[in-house]
């Protein structure tokens, strides 16, 4: 039998499955020194991470919406092994959940040509004002006090699962792991589950991810005498 553990996934998009943060990349790109400031205040948490975002595109007139998302789609790079990796999920019926702080713009078309995964989970720009907004469809739950923007444990609680593994590199992952039976990390997020004794473990690329994954279930099978 497939998935006998019961593995279910939760993986993040930029600077885990995108080599770069996309968000960032778009931005500096449409604003460039401009960008500045408000990156410095998310850096020091003067501003959520929701607030700096939104006050970012609302700098951007929505008429230069199709050049940005040529741009991502030019720009953005996926790390080696992720089509294996969303091969390997599909055969094994891992459910596979994308969870974006990014936006639809750019995570869908990045992600459109690997069949197999169940959902994405990202936000969305409307272009129908003289600048871009930030929708949030996805804000934290009542068990949540982040003001995540995009609520990644909320999202987490809508899915039954048995063993949650979260795959990610930064800080917008830790809420969500700090949930998880495996975390699978790089970056920050490898660095604050090494500290605070996360069940984690280390990757560079979504090879190392199915070794993981390959191994969890083996040392999970014996465990349960499957
Ligand atoms: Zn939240």
């Amino acid at each position: 039998m497939s998935n006998p553990v019961g593995l279910s996934i939760f993986c993040d998009f930029d600077g885990t499955i995108a080599t770069e943060d996309m968000i960032s990349a778009i931005v500096t790109y449409a604003l460039k020194d401009a960008a500045q400031p408000l990156f410095e205040r998310i850096l020091t948490r003067e501003c959520s991470i929701r607030e700096g975002v939104s006050a970012l595109f609302a700098m951007i007139p929505s008429s230069r919406y199709g050049e940005l998302v040529s741009f991502a789609r030019e720009r953005v790079t996926i790390r080696p092994g992720f089509g294996e990796f969303v091969a390997y999920c599909q055969e094994n019926q891992i459910p596979l959940r994308i969870v974006s702080g990014g936006f639809d713009f750019f995570v869908k078309p990045a992600l459109a040509s690997f069949a197999g995964i169940d959902a994405i989970y990202a936000n969305t720009l409307d272009t129908s004002g003289p600048y871009l907004r930030a929708v949030w469809p996805y804000p934290c739950d009542e068990h949540c006090a982040g003001d995540c923007g995009l609520c990644k444990p909320s999202i987490k609680r809508l899915h039954e699962a048995k063993r949650v593994v979260v795959i990610g590199d930064g800080i917008t992952d830790v809420r969500i792991a700090l949930q998880a039976d495996l975390v699978i990390a790089r970056d920050a997020l490898l660095s604050y589950g090494v500290e605070h004794g996360l069940p984690v473990a280390r990757f560079e690329d979504f090879m190392d991810v199915i070794a993981i994954l390959r191994r969890e279930e083996k040392e999970l099978s014996a465990c349960l005498k499957l």
